[in-house]
């Protein structure tokens, strides 16, 4: 349960003052439901009102601070005309300048002949000073509660800044003191104040330099949040550990079968991993093991054969893909590697319906399946296994936590390898599982040719047009892939122009389907297309086109991004590859090279001298380097911790107030400190035990404080 010491600060934000529903909705989403949330939405910027000119003085654009005496009130002659309070000092006048004004409150607070102290953006106008809706306006006698630096939030349309700074300073109003969780040698080492000391100064910041992530209040509060974090997964890893999990140990006969009879040999990453996993099974403890491999590396190899050792013991085997296409794909090639160990696979998905979904069920349930490949529809309902004792999901970071926790019911101590072809820097990886196990493919199989990366501007196309044409007369596959559906999704305004042969213009920014007209007009009938948008089945259609059908050419959206296979794409066009990231572009770039014959991968951009910096680096790094592991760590200086990958869908958490760039070796300290703590004090129930349940409720690591028995 939530210490009650916590508890003024998981009130809801319509709680405080100033804040009711409409506003509360605002803040929800700009920084959460809670008073808690409004404490970590760090300052963006200042605003300095520390400079008090004389009126012949203020310089236009700057942040002044006035002592005026009000002269007139100059009311509009119709409502689209601003209302104006005319004001002066010894050198000369101001105009005070209001929209939409209603009521006669300006006459309250600006009453002619009164003295006043106004703050807010200087502007010219006629030649005359004037502010328009100042920030602030105060009696002389109350000058001095005007603050001399104001801190800026991020916003959102509707929620005006005032709003945000009270909510703010009415939620530090209500922060209590509260016991100290950190290591005492280290508070004193880092200088770091408390922690109620620490959110105060985090939203007054006196100077620009108070708002880098490394002064020292910033810092104690990053390190809270990864402390938090750390030991949370901690505790999980324990909690998991003292699970009993099944001793599965195969002779190896069946994987042996399968290997002898692969076309090639494993690399030596492969027979690692395989190892590293075979070790796992074979032990009492339950198994939970990442397996990251760039796309292509032979991930699938690798689980069929914990897969087959499984099958061995006695026991089934399930793996879980996150798409109807995928689940297709690896019940083909695993039924393929399987079948020289005897071993058949069976599918389940939701399309298989009535009497095959019944014989299906009836053959997980008797256990003569062994081995079954599925989507989500394998931890349904009514899914029932005889003995299921391991679980593999691929790309798992599409499933949540209780999707792979559904799956691992179905069975007892069942073990999970989970598999990504999106590297994870290792920085992220601790932050995201501490120290969960982890296998890595880092050898690309024998005989790959590396893709040919080029990178060119759209105005290139024609020639680009021209070596396709080349490409598919020689028997290659193609696929264009485009940033977005409908061009309506960006600000930018579609032009509905029919695509008329060469000496068009592309505007900035064209959509999937514009692309998708365009090159059917070029290359005819043998253009396909495929994107988010289109029904399950409809997708499926195209994709199958694409790959053994009629489409030589497929204009997709990022769709395409995971796991599909066609070994007879040769090529693969991003055209405006500046608006993707870096680990998006090389999983994209992934699809192509798969076969024996020569890629390439053309990355097309709209115009060089609007290029970013950034983007730049980017585009530069995945001509220099295939090495997914290495661009993940380059995406992650390029970008920041936030948005590598897209945290929310790699299922990474997010930090409010750690920044894993800047924070890194305060990771490792939290890391370290928290396997420390759990070593001495495993139920946290010595003071300092207490105070870090604190924290853990703090930062919301609720599910991971109830891992702990009640105290
Ligand atoms: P991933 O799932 O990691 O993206 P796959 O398992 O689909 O990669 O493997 C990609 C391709 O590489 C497949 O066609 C597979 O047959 C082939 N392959 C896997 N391991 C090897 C190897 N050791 N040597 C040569 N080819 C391999
Ligand atoms: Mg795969």
């Amino acid at each position: 349960m939530r210490p009650q010491v916590l508890f003024p600060l998981f009130a809801q934000v319509t709680s405080l003052p100033g804040i009711g529903p409409r506003f509360g909705k605002l803040l929800e989403g700009l920084c959460g439901p809670h008073v808690a949330d409004l404490l970590w939405h760090r300052p963006s910027a200042l605003i300095d009102r520390s400079f008090h000119p004389k009126l012949k003085d203020a310089p236009a654009g700057v942040i002044a601070t006035l002592t005026v005496t009000v002269d007139a009130h100059v009311k509009p002659y119709n409502p689209r005309q601003p209302y104006r309070v005319r004001c002066r000092d010894e050198t000369g006048f101001l105009h005070l300048v209001f929209f939409h004004v209603k009521g006669d409150y300006l006459l309250r607070l600006l009453p002619v002949g009164a003295k006043r102290v106004v703050s807010g953006r200087v502007e010219y106008f006629n030649n005359e000073i004037q502010i328009t809706h100042p920030d602030h306006i105060v009696d002389v006698a109350e000058a001095e509660k005007l603050p001399a630096i104001e801190p800026v939030y991020p916003l959102t349309a509707g929620l005006p800044l005032r709003t945000v700074q009270k909510a703010i300073a009415a939620a530090l109003s209500r922060a209590p003191a509260l016991p100290e969780w950190t290591e005492p040698t280290l508070l004193a080492q880092r200088k770091w104040p408390s922690w109620r000391e620490a959110v105060t100064a985090l939203h007054a910041p006196a100077s620009e330099a108070d708002m880098l992530p490394e002064v020292p209040a910033r810092e104690r509060l990053a390190y809270d949040e990864l402390m938090a974090s750390q030991l949370a997964v901690a505790l999980l890893r324990e909690h998991t550990k003292r699970l009993p999990g099944r001793e599965l140990k195969a002779p190896g006969a069946l994987r042996n079968k399968a290997i002898a009879a692969l076309p090639y040999k494993l690399t030596g990453s492969q027979r690692q991993a395989s190892a590293e996993i075979a070790g796992d099974m074979a032990s009492s403890h339950r198994m939970l093991r990442l397996l990251q491999g760039d796309v292509g590396s032979g991930k699938t190899v690798v689980a069929l054969i914990a897969m087959l050792d499984t099958v061995e013991t006695g026991a089934q085997a399930a793996l879980m893909a996150p798409t109807e296409i995928l689940a297709r794909q690896h019940h083909a090639t695993l039924s393929g590697l399987a079948a020289p160990a005897g071993v058949s696979v069976a599918l389940l998905t939701g399309r298989e319906k009535g009497k095959v979904r019944d014989a299906l069920l009836d053959g997980l349930r008797s256990g003569e399946t062994r081995i079954v490949v599925g989507t989500h529809a394998l931890f349904q309902e009514g899914v029932e296994f005889n003995d299921l004792a391991l679980a593999v999901i691929d790309e798992q970071h599409r499933f949540g936590v209780e999707q792979r926790a559904a799956l691992s019911a179905k069975g007892k101590g069942v073990d999970i390898l989970a598999m990504t072809a999106t590297p994870i820097p290792r920085t992220l990886m601790l932050a995201a599982y501490g120290d969960m196990e982890h296998s890595r493919l880092t050898e690309k199989p024998a005989g790959r040719k590396p893709v040919v990366t080029r990178v060119l501007t759209l105005e290139r196309r024609e020639e680009v047009l021209a070596a396709i044409d080349r490409a598919l007369a020689a028997g290659a596959k193609v696929y264009w892939i485009c940033p977005m559906i409908e061009a309506d999704e960006s600000s930018i305004e579609i032009r509905p122009r029919p695509p008329t042969g060469s000496g068009w213009e592309p505007a900035e920014l064209e959509s999937v389907t514009w692309w998708h007209q365009y090159l059917k007009e070029r290359l005819g009938e043998r253009v396909g297309l495929v994107h988010g948008r289109m029904k399950a089945a409809e997708k499926d259609a195209a994709m199958e086109a694409f790959a053994n059908g009629p489409t030589d050419v497929l204009v997709a959206t990022t769709v395409i991004e995971v796991g599909v296979d066609v070994p007879d794409a040769t090529i693969m066009v991003i055209v405006n590859a500046e608006r993707f990231g870096l680990a998006e572009l090389h999983q994209l770039r992934g699809r192509v090279g798969r076969g024996d014959k020569p890629s390439a991968c053309l990355l097309l951009y709209s115009s060089l001298d609007k290029l970013s910096e950034v983007a730049k680096q980017r585009l530069a790094i995945l001509r220099e380097t295939d090495d997914g592991f290495r661009i993940a760590e380059e995406d992650l200086k390029l970008r920041g911790a936030g948005e590598v990958l897209g945290t929310r869908q790699s299922g990474l958490p997010e930090f409010r107030l750690a920044d894993l760039v800047a924070h890194a070796p305060l990771l490792q300290i939290a890391r370290d400190d928290a396997r420390l703590v759990l070593h001495r004090d495993p139920e946290l129930t010595s003071p300092r035990g207490q105070a870090l349940r604190v924290l853990l409720y703090l930062f919301e690591r609720d599910a991971a404080a109830r891992y702990l028995r009640s105290g």
